[in-house]
């Protein structure tokens, strides 16, 4: 089982999950031709897909989901919550399967278990991938953790967490005081001391990777993410892995 990024950020998210011969992607944010190239840096062609998970409707995870779809007629699954949402905005997707936030399914060689986060969208999910010996988390909107986010993404072999902010940086950055609300709100964003508060109730001895993602290009930096991951793992900065808005990351083996 391997994983990568096409980017992670607010300005667009993609990441690329293979454990046998299924190849997915979860969320695209990236415009088509965008994403091509993206997918190409990491040798995927999109044709290759089994398709994409979205995990709700904001368009740094959705916006180039649809036409993607479309084009290499890919399918498409999502909660009824993110399908009412691309609906009101115009864009109902042609060809989606519905998913049951709390019901794991199987695409191919891939076990996809779903589960619902407080994040100010209609019903947001992550999503905990398996081959059914591997389990990868992928967290990367939400405000607060819960107990269930804690039971689901315990002792899994590698981890891509938010960490979207320092809590100073955003406080006394420039950003309108109502966005700095909705961001720091428990329906907004982890900042880097959550998401090590989250990591620390983990079961972590099985941990091979833990990447840092969803990075706010204002209000944090990348050593003061890996500082605070780090300080709980207690490893060096550099082994916590960055997903970066631009480069994503390169393909990580899970073994
Ligand atoms: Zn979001
Ligand atoms: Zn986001």
């Amino acid at each position: 089982m391997r994983f990568a990024s096409l980017g992670s950020g607010s300005r667009g998210n993609a990441l690329l999950v293979e454990a046998g011969s299924t190849r997915i992607l979860i969320d695209c944010g990236f415009g088509p031709r965008e994403t091509l190239a993206r997918l190409a840096r990491l040798g995927v062609q999109a044709e290759t897909l089994a398709g994409i998970l979205i995990t709700h409707e904001h368009s740094d995870h959705l916006s180039g989901a649809l036409a993607l779809a479309r084009r290499h007629e890919l399918r498409l699954w999502m909660t009824h919550g993110t399908r009412m949402a691309c609906s009101d905005a115009g864009a109902p997707p042609a060809r989606c399967e519905l998913i049951d936030s709390h019901q794991s399914f199987e695409i191919g060689d891939l076990l996809v278990q779903p589960f619902p986060v407080p994040h100010d969208a209609r019903e947001p999910v992550q999503f905990l991938l398996s081959d059914g010996a591997r389990q990868l988390g992928v967290l990367t909107d939400l405000g607060c953790s819960t107990p269930h986010v804690e039971q689901v993404l315990d002792g899994c072999q590698a981890l891509v967490l938010e960490c979207n902010h320092d809590a100073d940086m955003l406080r006394d950055g420039n950003y309108p005081r109502h966005l700095k609300q909705r961001i720091a709100s428990r329906l907004g964003h982890l900042d880097n001391a959550a998401a090590a508060a989250l990591l620390a109730v983990l079961d972590r001895r099985r941990l091979q990777h833990v990447i840092a993602a969803h990075l706010s290009q204002q209000n944090n930096t990348q050593r003061l993410a890996r500082q605070a991951l780090a300080a709980v793992l207690g490893c060096a900065e550099e082994w916590v892995g960055v997903a970066d808005q631009e480069a994503g990351f390169d393909w990580r083996a899970i073994l």
